[in-house]
């Protein structure tokens, strides 16, 4: 069973009406929980709210739907890497899938190291293709998330403070640094990855 690209479910909450669609992104980033809505990559990793960016998920720059622009419906809270790569692209057929849709989880998925999946179906191919689905970056984030919830249950650990043994103390801090060194690597994987 394939683990769910989301961490947490997108869904979009906003009632309002903006005549700029920029006005929008205080509600996508809670709605979309600081998280890039076709990877799932945390804004934290990439300076945060004001470097992601607002992905009109039918692209505006067509005729058809040029109406959509100012949508909330229409818009994705976006990763700079998923934005750029789907640009304005489209596809009646087998194209894109909204992410806060249901159905974006039957053809994307993760496996257990946190790698982007697709389910060899002729959307799943388009979607992790066009958005370089593919990237290391995908994996490292995602190991780098579970190593970071792994150091705050540690820490938490040795705050609290919940044993009596000594040995126990020691055994957490080797641990711990353990974890930290893991983290370590896999951020520089990350950023030589995103600067190449
Ligand atoms: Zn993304």
């Amino acid at each position: 069973m394939p683990n769910k690209i989301h961490k947490q479910k997108p869904a979009r909450t906003c009632a309002k009406t903006y005549s700029d669609y920029k006005s929008f992104k205080q509600y996508l980033v809670k709605d979309f929980n600081n998280r890039c809505g076709y990877c799932d990559s945390h804004d934290k990793f990439f300076g945060g709210f004001k470097n992601f960016q607002i992905d009109h998920f039918k692209p505006h720059s067509i005729a058809v739907f040029a109406s959509l622009k100012h949508d909330y419906s229409n818009l994705v809270y976006s990763c700079q890497s998923c934005n750029r790569a789907k640009s304005n692209k489209w596809e009646d057929s087998h194209g894109f899938i909204d992410p806060c849709a249901e159905k974006y989880d039957e053809f994307i998925s993760r496996d257990s190291n946190g790698r982007i999946k697709h389910n060899n179906t002729l959307h799943g191919e388009y979607i992790y293709s066009n958005l370089n689905l593919f990237l290391r970056r995908h994996e490292l984030l995602w190991s780098i998330e579970r190593l970071e919830e792994q150091r705050e249950q540690i820490n938490k650990l040795l705050d609290e403070k919940v044993y009596n043994d000594e040995s126990v103390e020691s055994k957490l801090l080797k641990k711990f640094r353990a974890v930290q060194n893991e983290i370590t690597k896999y951020s520089n994987s990350l950023y030589i990855e995103i600067s190449t």
